[in-house]
């Protein structure tokens, strides 16, 4: 079945409904999305969404630009993270009088709270700009934009999974999508695509990301020839639930929580005195590696899977269940431990992917480091990379990537639709998918999809994970390149066309390989530590040679590896201390 519509929205997280908000203004607009749009996985986001209101203390959006550019360790693209920073505070208020109901001050305004890598006046010390609803911030965001998405009569397409973009040279057609209830192949035709697919946390063993986190758009594109930008930069959150990985918000320490190692120090005074416990996610969670590696972490062995403890005891029981009381849960529920009598045991979980599909300021989706526009492609939230988060995304500067990005592309989708050509594809623009489709459920016996997913998972974490070398991650590259090889003969067993979820998960498992390449390959190929990505090999930051985006092509088995220039126009790079 072919449907039309101006414009297509891949995805119903916080950047997809955004965008979608502002482009219904304008086109016939229809979101699809393979869940329901409310069980995206911005509605997991707890802590908060940044926004230099100065509600609490003194702050200025220029602080929050510089926190950003100095968070990513000098990769962020600065005039992006102003345009972040300026637009944060109007989107804030105007998600408040959509209906998001902010956690308050006594005299009635927006409360704030503060979270790691935030700081007054260029880093004198930690500042309160976490906007938050207790620890349900994503959750509150996410009601407030679909209530508003039903109130203006978008088309929501839900459990319908794209599989395959279609783009003729330079030119975006649409989209070719299975709908989950019948099996059924759909081609969307649009003058618009908007890839907002969100994170690919599930390409790691352990991760604070949902099942369905598998990196869809950034696959897709990748495999028809648009590169991916700065993918060896994944962000580990210092702490998940140990074993487990579920996400112990940073709000936490935001409130005050504080790190312990066995021998009950605050070892945090070790590493970055003057922020502590909220130095940067990149900073905090090699600190807890490093003291795990020691012979600090709580068992004491010195493997990889000890951890340290998280100490909310001193909170009291009022703080914590009226901040957070979601997180209060968590530890009852997986640990059977209440956080107000003994500390959370945690590790770092993978958490967060600072690359994807390059984009400008506008969402669109650019090809080359020439900044060539793909017409009518678009992207925006975790998917995209703009560049506002660099090689270490701070906390809470994600929600709001997703609403002042969102916005922005949701407008300029608005306006470019106007002028463009509704593509007419034909049927046979789904013979690909269609084809793949029919080998994968062909009842011929083949591999299962599960195995080959536990040896991703396992050599990405070991691999490719906090601290990196050129050794493992070029082992990484070839156990990859061989689990690929045998997902060309993998095969589901449930052949039935109806909530084929099995199917489903295959495609998904094609795409997290895909994007385990392509992030293996980009983090080999970049010989020096920077943010998120630290080698041991080659300890130091390298300005001299490499304070470039990374642009990666993916060709077959192979990556080719481009560079792109880092905008530098406000701040001079500088060593990063905290
Ligand atoms: C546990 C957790 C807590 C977090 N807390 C915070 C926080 O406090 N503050 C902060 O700033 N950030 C936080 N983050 C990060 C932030 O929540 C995410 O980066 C952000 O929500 C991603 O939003 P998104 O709109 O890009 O994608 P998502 O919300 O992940 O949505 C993706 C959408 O794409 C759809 N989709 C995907 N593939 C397909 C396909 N093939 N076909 C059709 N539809 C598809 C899905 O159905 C879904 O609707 C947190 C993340 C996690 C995991």
């Amino acid at each position: 079945m072919i449907h039309k519509f101006d414009t297509v929205i891949v995805g119903s997280g916080g950047a997809g409904l955004y965008a979608a908000l502002e482009a219904s203004k304008k086109s016939k607009t229809a979101v699809l999305s393979k869940l329901y749009p409310i069980r995206s996985h911005t509605g997991a986001a707890q802590g908060g969404i940044s926004a230099a209101l100065g509600n609490v203390e003194e702050d200025k959006a220029e602080w929050h630009a510089f926190d950003t550019v100095k968070g990513g360790d000098y990769l962020v693209d600065q005039q992006a993270a102003k345009i972040l920073a300026e637009e944060a505070i109007q989107a804030v208020y105007d998600l408040e009088n959509r209906g998001l109901p902010f956690n308050r001050t006594p005299e009635g305004k927006i409360d704030q709270r503060r979270f790691g890598g935030h700081t007054r006046n260029f880093g004198e010390g930690p500042v309160r700009r976490a906007c938050y609803s207790a620890d349900r911030t994503g959750h509150m965001i996410l009601q407030t934009l679909y209530q508003q998405c039903i109130k203006n009569d978008v088309a929501f397409f839900d459990e319908f999974q794209v599989v395959d973009l279609l783009l003729d040279g330079t030119t975006c057609h649409g989209v070719v999508v299975v709908e989950l209830s019948t099996g059924e192949l759909h081609i969307f035709a649009a003058k618009a695509v908007l890839f907002a697919t969100g994170g690919f946390g599930r390409i790691f063993k352990i991760t604070s990301n949902a099942y369905a986190n598998s990196g869809d758009g950034p696959a897709l594109c990748a495999r028809r020839g648009i590169p991916l930008e700065d993918m060896e930069f994944f962000q580990f959150h210092p702490t998940g639930i140990m074993g487990l990985g579920i996400l112990i918000s940073e709000a936490v320490r935001g409130e005050g929580g504080i790190l312990r190692n066995r021998s009950g120090e605050r070892f945090m005074e070790g590493y970055s005195p003057t922020l502590l416990d909220l130095a940067p996610r990149d900073i905090v969670s090699r600190s807890i590696q490093t003291e795990v590696r020691a012979g600090q972490g709580i068992r004491g062995d010195g493997k990889i899977d000890d951890y340290v403890h998280l100490d909310a005891t001193h909170l009291g029981k009022e703080v914590l269940t009226s901040k957070l009381p979601d997180i209060t849960d968590f530890c009852k529920t997986y640990l059977g431990i209440d956080p107000a009598e003994k500390p959370i045991p945690v590790l770092p979980t993978a958490h967060y992917a600072m690359g994807g599909i390059p984009t400008d300021v506008h969402g669109r989706v650019i090809i080359d480091n020439a900044n060539t526009i793909v017409n009518g492609l678009y992207a925006a939230g975790e998917c995209a990379c703009v560049s506002v988060h660099g090689a270490n995304r701070l906390g809470t500067n994600s929600l709001l990537d997703l609403v002042v990005f969102g916005r922005r592309a949701g407008q300029h989708v608005g306006d470019y639709v106007k002028q463009a050509d509704m593509p007419q594809p034909k049927t046979s623009a789904a013979d690909e998918a269609r084809d793949w489709i029919d080998k994968l459920t062909d009842g011929t016996a083949g591999p299962h999809g599960g195995h080959i997913s536990d040896e991703m998972q396992v050599t990405m974490m070991e691999k490719v994970g906090i601290y990196r070398n050129e050794n493992d991650m070029g082992t990484a590259v070839d156990e990859i390149n061989e689990l690929r090889e045998r997902y060309k003969t993998v095969r589901v067993q449930d052949t039935t066309k109806q909530f084929n979820t099995d199917l489903l998960e295959i495609i998904e498992l094609g795409n997290l390989l895909d994007l385990s390449l392509i992030t293996a390959a980009s983090a080999l190929n970049r010989q020096e530590s920077r943010g998120a990505h630290s080698r041991e090999d080659f300890p130091d930051r390298d300005d001299d040679k490499w304070l470039v985006h990374s642009l990666a092509y993916l060709e077959g088995d192979s990556v080719r590896l481009e560079e792109k220039t880092v905008d530098t126009s406000i701040w001079e790079p500088k060593p990063r201390t905290y």
